[in-house]
């Protein structure tokens, strides 16, 4: 396990940063993830750290910008350490899906899939429970 994981797990409160997933309710430990990914230079410092969950690691893999459907520009991902979640994303109460709010928000949806038909039925289970949002 990275040997940031506890410093970086608490400070997420346990949630995937990207979508918020509930890291309680999985029977693994969460991944700490480079922001700016080592293969681009990305440190092992706190600041360029956050929690994801297995899918929003693996489809944001070493990306640091996509493009914004809405504009058709590349812009940067959602970084948890410059961004507020709120300020780029919102869920509907209904269906469990990620809206992004922002170029940012909308890029993020996208790239890292945050609304395939897997992780809305996942989403939605967390709702009924009371886990999410
Ligand atoms: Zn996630």
């Amino acid at each position: 396990m990275n040997p940031s994981y506890p410093e970086v797990a608490g400070r997420a409160d346990h949630r995937c940063e990207y979508c918020r997933a509930p890291e309680v309710i999985f029977n693994f430990p969460f991944e700490v993830e480079h922001i700016n990914p080592s293969s681009r230079g990305g440190t092992n410092e706190l600041s360029n750290l956050a929690l994801a969950c297995r899918a929003c690691n693996v489809f944001k893999a070493n990306r640091l910008q996509a493009v914004d459907e809405g504009t058709g520009e590349a812009v940067d991902l959602f970084d948890p350490r410059r961004h507020r979640w709120e300020d780029h994303f919102s869920v509907e109460a209904d269906t469990g899906r990620i809206l992004g709010t922002t170029p940012i928000g909308r890029a993020t949806v996208a790239a890292l899939q945050m609304n395939v038909l897997r992780q809305l039925a996942a989403r939605r289970e967390w709702m009924r429970l009371g886990f999410y949002p």
